[in-house]
């Protein structure tokens, strides 16, 4: 299970009975310092916010995570399926997910309703973004298939947890999106057909052979909350970005 610690000054998203081997985030938008429409804790550098601001506020989340940002690995997101492997910090333009069995090397994803997973598995952790485009390209599994890669291990070893992402209470999409995900992903309310990213990538790693209860979602809709998250399509483009965290412990 997964929850929110509320009353931190960075409040995030922790596992509730962490395993000490890995450090595991997703954050929200509180405990920041940018202005709006980037309030507060935007960790985009892709956004017209101020760099320092950014800056700031990605030594904040880091710090509250005991992780060195100087050490940081981050990913160009394409809205495509390629993983790259790294062994230290840096930026990697052209993939969506980043795995690493290196210790004390935090991988970051950025989203604003796009789905991030990070996983876990003994000695390895991965990291993916995937809105619509990536999950119907594959990504939930790319990532899994270069995490078990690095660690050596089945999916059976492997845990993954699904971060605050738009969900079908919000997300409607045409039938030309909807027609690339299975029927159990996609829900009809009159009409309005509804896509459930979270329910799409549980359906690809399920068949992929995760076990159902490593498996865990923390069920937060991005547009639903906008005291708590950043929402590009509620927010029509002007907002920040979150981001989702994973470092392996040495
Ligand atoms: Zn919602």
């Amino acid at each position: 299970m997964w929850t929110l610690d509320a009353g931190a000054g960075v409040p995030l998203w922790r596992p509730a009975a962490p395993d000490p081997a890995f450090v595991l985030a997703f954050s929200a938008r509180r405990g920041g310092t940018s202005a709006p429409p980037f309030d507060t804790l935007n960790l985009g550098r892709s956004t017209a916010d101020a760099a320092a601001a950014v800056a700031e506020n990605r030594r904040r989340l880091l710090g509250a995570l005991g992780l060195d940002p100087a050490r940081l690995a981050t990913a160009g997101q394409v809205h495509g399926a390629a993983v790259v492997a790294v062994r230290g910090p840096g930026h990697h333009h052209a993939c969506d997910a980043l795995v690493t069995r290196a210790p004390g090397v935090p991988l970051a994803v950025s989203t604003a309703d796009c789905m991030p997973l990070l996983y876990t598995a003994p000695g390895a952790v991965a990291a993916a973004h995937a809105g619509w485009r990536g999950t119907a390209s594959g990504m939930p599994v790319a990532a899994l298939a270069a995490l078990c890669d690095a660690a050596g291990v089945p999916p059976a070893r492997v845990r993954v947890a699904i971060g605050p992402c738009i969900r079908p209470c919000c997300y409607e999409v045409g039938p030309e999106v909807a027609g690339r995900f299975p029927a159990a992903a996609v829900r009809d309310a009159e009409g309005s057909l509804r896509l459930d990213l979270a329910v799409a990538a549980r359906l690809q790693l399920l068949e992929a052979g995760v076990p159902e209860d490593a498996i865990e979602d923390t069920g937060a809709c991005t547009s639903c909350e906008p005291f708590w998250y950043f929402s590009h399509r509620r927010d029509a483009g002007a907002t920040g970005r979150h981001w989702g965290v994973a470092a392996l412990l040495a």
